[in-house]
Formats: structure tokens, C-alpha cells, sequence
């Protein structure tokens, strides 16, 4: 448990107020950014005096992550980032392989020729990010690629539900794969795009199927989680973070 730390209070009085949203989406995307390690504490304390808000408006984001699978909720040792088992691993790509497969076909059928400008669009983003090696951006990017096939298809429930599998598929990389491993090969996601704009729906399909394989296949041995963290820095707030 935390030993002392400064009053949430005083550093309450500073600066803007984050709504309950904004605070889900930076600790959102702080996770599918692996700023977040899997096993990591989110103490209500520190993330209420990082954000400058209470611990109840932190306990609804908290809550709201967790109901996504992507937080566990302890009963009296508190809120962790979940820490992905091998059979959950399996789990998640199993059902990745076929709601992928479903985008992709669904795409071949009747996507637009603007949202495939789009795409291509997206496929250039991450070229750039690997050509200056930024892995965070790249990290990003690359899982975004699959929520965008995922929107193009105009159907919310694919995206709805790509969007939790690819947060726990960050997860899942962060824990168990190589410190080095970048989620996905960039030549993949460019034929996974031509396969979708000229209509070859199985063979989309089909590159889609081995994707998601060689993505689950390169993850290999686990790391530990990490120490202490500076919650302030990672969601690139002003003020320092209370020692706890
Ligand atoms: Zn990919």
C-alpha cells in the first residue's frame, strides 16, 4: 500500500479539470501505447492527485476499464493492469482470426474508394513512424490499422469489439513478447490493403489469417513487469507527481 503522499487537495487547486472521459482515454491509450506495463498498480491516490481530480471520478474510469477486461479489480489490494495469461493469449488471437476475417471479406464487398485512400493514407503513417524508429508511434499506428479495416466497415459492433482485442493484444505483446518485437510487418498490412481494394475477398482473408499468425507467433519469452512510475509524465501532465 502507499506510504504517505502529498494531499490530493492541495495539487487539486492548480490547474484544469479532466473530465472522466478524457481521463479513460489517456489511461486508454497509455496502455495500448505500452506505456502502461501489464501488472502495474493504478493506485486511485496517485492517479486522482496526477489528474487532479477525486478518487471517485478515478473509480469510474477504473471500473470502466475493467468492465473491458483491460484492468483487474482486487477487492482490498486495488486496480492492476491485467496481466494476460498464455490461454488468454491463445483466446484473443482465436477470436482476432475470425472477427478479422469476417472486416476483410465484409470490406471486399463494398468498401469506398475514399476509405481506401484512407487506408493508404494510414499504411504511409506507419511507414514514416519505422523509417525514424519510433517504436511507441509505430506501436500505436499499427494497432490502429486493424480498428480503421475494423470502422471502414461501417458496422460499430466490429469496431466496438476489435477495439478491446487490440488493447489486450498490447497487452499481450508487452508481456510477453521480445523487447524488440513491433506488433506488425508493414508489408503485410500494404497486401492485406491491395487484396481489400481489388476485391479478392479470400485471399484477403487469407493474408489476414496468416498476419494475426506471424503477429501471435512473434511474441516469445515474458518480461517482468516494471518498478515505480511517474503517472504525471506518462499522460504529460504539469506538475509533479506525488511520491508515493
Ligand atoms: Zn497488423
Amino acid at each position: 500500500m502507499s506510504s504517505g503522499s502529498t494531499s490530493a487537495a492541495k495539487l487539486g487547486a492548480v490547474t484544469t479539470q479532466y473530465s472522466t472521459q478524457d481521463i479513460y482515454q489517456r489511461v486508454y491509450a497509455a496502455i495500448s501505447e505500452r506505456k502502461l506495463l501489464p501488472g502495474t498498480k493504478l493506485s486511485e491516490e496517485r492517479l486522482a492527485a496526477a489528474f487532479h481530480v477525486s478518487r471517485t471520478r478515478i473509480r469510474e474510469v477504473l471500473f470502466r476499464l475493467s468492465q473491458e477486461l483491460i484492468v483487474e479489480l482486487h477487492p482490498n489490494r486495488g486496480a492492476f493492469i491485467t496481466s494476460p495469461t498464455r490461454e488468454d493469449m491463445q483466446q484473443v488471437f482465436q477470436v482476432r482470426r475470425a472477427l478479422e476475417r469476417g472486416i476483410v471479406t465484409d470490406l471486399c464487398e463494398s468498401v469506398s474508394a475514399e476509405a481506401i485512400q484512407a487506408l493508404q493514407r494510414h499504411l504511409e503513417l506507419e511507414a514514416q513512424a519505422r523509417e525514424r524508429g519510433d517504436r511507441a508511434a509505430l506501436a500505436q499506428l499499427t494497432g490502429e490499422f486493424h480498428l480503421r479495416l475494423a470502422e471502414a466497415t461501417g458496422n460499430r459492433l466490429f469496431a466496438d469489439n476489435l477495439r478491446r482485442l487490440v488493447a489486450l493484444t498490447g497487452l499481450i505483446i508487452t508481456q510477453y513478447g521480445a523487447a524488440d518485437s513491433s506488433a506488425c510487418a508493414g508489408h503485410e498490412h500494404t497486401g492485406i490493403v491491395r487484396a481489400i481494394q481489388e476485391g479478392r475477398a479470400e485471399d484477403a482473408a487469407q493474408q489476414m489469417q496468416a498476419h494475426l499468425r506471424h503477429v501471435e507467433d512473434s511474441i516469445k519469452t515474458p518480461h517482468e513487469p516494471g518498478g515505480e512510475i511517474d503517472f504525471a509524465q506518462i499522460f504529460g501532465l504539469k506538475g509533479p507527481a506525488p511520491r508515493g
